[in-house]
């Protein structure tokens, strides 16, 4: 469903990722998984056809993204990093103006909105002003629209951000029934906890390379560790966490 060849992107003279290539079948659900910075954002939208790559080859649904990203657009649902709402609008008129963006009949939309916000919790709020929501209610709004136009391909970057334990929970089945539906789901993280209970695969990145991928066993395989973070953390970290940790607090202590 989504192919990358030999992706390069530098921004000036910084260089953000370097021979970037990976495959992701239908209904898999992928975690791109590495420390801030690593290009993981990057990746996403060049992905979703929102950056051009200084070169290389991305295809979903065997559509060429750099040639025709709108072509590829209606195909996916992307949760940004960076992902904002008008909040001068309440939970349902932002969903019914994104979806006259992508065309969708009002009375589908109408529906769907309802579903999704009574899904996370909102159907008491869908008609205040977004100014009262926090963050987490935000965030939900936001995954919704993601999926009003019902896409093939999901793109996720940090989407958890501001959701609390229930309602991660709650996301954390949502993608785990979407893949079931044949959906495709690309999900960005610095964190493991919910990549490593619902992707079927990870990639590492970091400095803008692909370090290791496979599944959670051939992870810790790889790295002979028991918890999928310890090995996140030897495939990422130069040296052991806890040496850094009693070195610096050392440090700061000797500095009195
Ligand atoms: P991640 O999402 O993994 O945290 P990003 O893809 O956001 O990483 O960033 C990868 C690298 O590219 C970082 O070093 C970041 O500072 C740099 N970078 C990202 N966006 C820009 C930009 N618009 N201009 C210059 N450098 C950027
Ligand atoms: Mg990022």
């Amino acid at each position: 469903m989504i192919s990358i060849k030999n992706l390069e992107k530098t921004y000036g003279e910084k260089r953000a990722l370097s021979g970037i290539s990976f495959e992701i079948q239908k209904g898999e659900i992928c975690g791109y998984i590495g420390p801030n910075g690593a290009g993981k954002s990057t990746t996403v939208k060049i992905i979703t056809g929102i950056l051009a790559p200084s070169s290389g080859e991305v295809t979903v649904a065997d559509i060429d993204v750099i040639a025709n990203p709108e072509m590829v657009k209606p195909l996916l649902g992307y949760v940004p990093e960076t992902g904002t709402v008008f909040e001068s609008l309440s939970a349902t008129e932002y969903l019914h103006f994104a979806g006259r963006m992508q065309n969708i009949p009002d009375t589908l939309v109408r529906e769907r909105s309802a579903l999704l916000l009574d899904y996370f919790g909102l159907a008491e709020a869908a008609d205040r002003m977004m100014t009262s929501f926090s963050k987490g209610m935000k965030q939900k709004v936001i995954i919704s629209t993601a999926m009003l136009h019902n896409p093939e391909v999901f793109f996720f970057d940090e989407p958890l951000d501001g959701l609390d334990a229930h309602s991660t929970l709650l996301f954390k089945e949502l993608l785990h029934h979407l893949a079931i539906r044949g959906k495709t789901i690309f999900y960005c993280s610095h964190l493991l906890d919910v990549v490593e209970r619902v992707c079927h695969r990870m990639i590492i990145l970091k400095g803008g390379s692909i370090i290791a991928q496979g599944s959670i066993e051939e992870l810790r395989d790889m790295t002979k560790q028991e918890t999928l973070e310890e090995a996140f953390s030897i495939l990422t970290e130069s040296e052991e966490v806890e040496e850094r940790t009693i070195r610096m607090l050392d440090q700061l202590g000797a500095l009195v």
